[in-house]
């Protein structure tokens, strides 16, 4: 029996489960080689304590007041916090103080301020370059062929451990349009790699896209309505 006031959390929670691993199994992945993000923006911190009850530990926010204000309610457990949000350069010593992962780094300016301001009894912040796959001037994320400067420039800094990229393409309605933009991400990723960066990350995958970012090699999964259901009116 669940004591949740969200009776059928664990039953998406269970559902999500058996995608990722689904996926695994038919995309030829290595069997628990993909994590799982809640994605708990606007939702209310009892259903992260009631999330963190059904086992998950890794927990990723939008907003910094919400999340910081999330985190310290739920200081007693012991999770993971993800900052999935675009990075402002006013946000950075709050986020250098209370996350563990930053995803959306895509500015030298922002890398260099979170590694200036990580706190010395921190272990090195893990970050993620965001990457703008769908090559479209309005979005965030750095350009495919900006990147390889700025990981190397993000990968030397004392207090970041660059782990990998991530990306938020535009949501399309079939697989193959949705692993289009997932593979450009991944070959960059290789690319990256091949060139001596020891990255162990690619954060790709939402709710409606999972398979296909699994399909092309995601290792981070960032899930939020089909584990909590709608999101809440913004905080
Ligand atoms: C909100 C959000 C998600 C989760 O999206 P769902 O479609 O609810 O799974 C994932 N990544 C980012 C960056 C988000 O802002």
């Amino acid at each position: 029996m669940s004591s949740t006031p969200d009776p059928g959390l664990d039953e998406r929670l269970a559902r999500v489960l058996d995608r990722i691993r689904s996926a695994e199994l038919r995309y030829g992945r290595t069997g628990g080689s993909v994590g799982l993000l809640a994605v708990s923006k606007t939702q209310p911190a009892a259903a992260v304590r009631a999330l963190a009850a059904l086992g998950q530990s890794a927990f990723g926010e939008n907003y910094l007041q919400e999340a910081l204000d999330k985190r310290s309610e739920l200081a007693d457990l012991p999770l993971a916090w993800h900052f999935i949000g675009p990075v402002q350069s006013n946000k950075t010593r709050r986020l250098a103080e209370a996350f563990d992962w930053v995803h959306a780094v895509d500015r030298l300016k922002i890398a260099e301020r979170l590694s200036a301001q990580r706190p010395a009894p921190l272990p090195p912040l893990s970050v993620c370059i965001e990457v703008n796959v769908d090559g479209e001037a309005s979005k965030s994320g750095v350009t495919p062929a900006a990147l390889p400067e700025l990981a190397h420039a993000v990968a030397a800094l004392p207090n970041l451990r660059l782990r990998g990229l991530m990306a938020i393409p535009a949501p399309a309605a079939d697989f193959d349009a949705q692993r289009r933009p997932h593979a450009r991400l991944r070959q960059a990723f290789e690319a990256l790699q091949h060139e001596g960066l020891a990255l162990d990350t690619l954060s790709i995958g939402m709710s409606d896209d999972l398979e296909a970012a699994i399909a092309e090699g995601a290792t981070l999964v960032r899930i939020g309505t089909a584990i909590f259901g709608p999101r809440r009116a913004p905080a």
